[in-house]
């Protein structure tokens, strides 16, 4: 069943675990995702980045949003990191059922006003919509160790930009850092912020930078708050080290069904890892029969606080 992100999300919130959010490039990927989800009985989000989305003819996501509503198991399609709102209004005409809208750079004032055009469309579709608060770190310099401007997310900033912009959703700056973790950096979750900002904030809270920060630490966080963690670079990483692994093996090889093979089987092990990390593993069950997404976006008005 393919759900938008406020109806995924509210069982996590209900029974306190987190729902993984995994980003995809392409088919391969994707299947080897949905198929995990599926054996597992975990619901899980599959994240499109704007490259990424960029990177594939519109046709694609035909295939994505049809093979999710077919299955039992409940998705979503998310469009991720979204800095402008053609490019979530794109997501939206493709069939995605959630998107972010990441003003996090910008000004307060200008981060608010943009999201609400985007929250003003999007639900009347039916679609959800994820903003961010604060700055999520970003590496700087890998070999060197360096993230850069990391700003922690202010608990009453949270409450207010939830209240003005209607989102469903939101991304908190608690100590991750996309992408690989630069060498010798441990990233540290203010696990203490965490757990301030989820007692004040209503709607479920999001982890980004989810790969390589201390599994330990994530699981603590799915336990106090977060209801959603991004995962890309850690697993795109097993599938590229397998490619190359093979290749190098097999240098004369051409079938890609015989390179892929082993990377799928590398994605599915670290995608069941974290989703028993995350607490997800058979919350399906918590899903029953809900309605296919968009049954209710007619009837749906806009949430957003004038
Ligand atoms: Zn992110």
């Amino acid at each position: 069943m393919l759900l938008n992100l406020e109806e995924i999300l509210k069982p996590a919130k209900e029974y306190n675990f987190a729902v993984g959010a995994f980003n995809v490039t392409e088919s391969t990927m994707f299947q080897a995702i949905v198929e995990k989800a599926e054996e597992l009985k975990a619901p899980v989000i599959i994240q499109v980045s704007p490259n990424e989305f960029a990177f594939s003819e519109k046709e694609l996501y035909l295939y994505f949003t049809e093979r999710l509503k077919k299955s039992s198991n409940p998705f979503a399609l998310h469009y991720d990191h979204s800095k402008s709102f053609a490019g979530c209004a794109q997501a939206m005409q493709a069939g995605f059922t959630s998107v972010m809208y990441d003003g996090s750079r910008l000004s307060y004032r200008e981060n608010v006003e943009n999201i609400r055009k985007v929250t003003e469309l999007a639900h009347a579709l039916g679609v959800s919509v994820e903003g961010e608060i604060g700055a999520i770190g970003e590496t700087q310099d890998f070999e060197a160790g360096i993230v850069a401007d990391m700003i922690y997310t202010k608990p009453e900033d949270a409450v207010r930009f939830v209240k003005v912009t209607g989102v469903d959703a939101l991304a908190v700056s608690i100590g991750t850092v996309h992408g690989l973790i630069p060498k010798g950096y441990t990233p540290e979750l203010q696990l203490e912020l965490l757990k301030e900002i989820a007692s004040v904030v209503e709607v479920p809270l999001v982890l980004h930078g989810g790969s390589g920060t201390p599994e330990d630490a994530v699981a603590e966080a799915c336990h106090s708050g977060i209801h959603k963690v991004n995962i890309s670079s850690e697993f795109k990483h097993a599938y590229y080290q397998s490619v190359k692994e093979f290749v190098t093996e097999n240098p004369t090889a051409v079938s890609p069904t015989l390179t892929l093979k082993q990377a799928v089987k590398e994605v599915k092990k670290v995608v069941e890892r974290k989703l028993n990390v995350f607490g997800a593993v058979g919350m399906s069950r918590y899903y029953g029969k809900a309605k296919p997404f968009g049954a209710e976006a007619a009837e749906r008005k806009t949430t957003i606080k004038e």
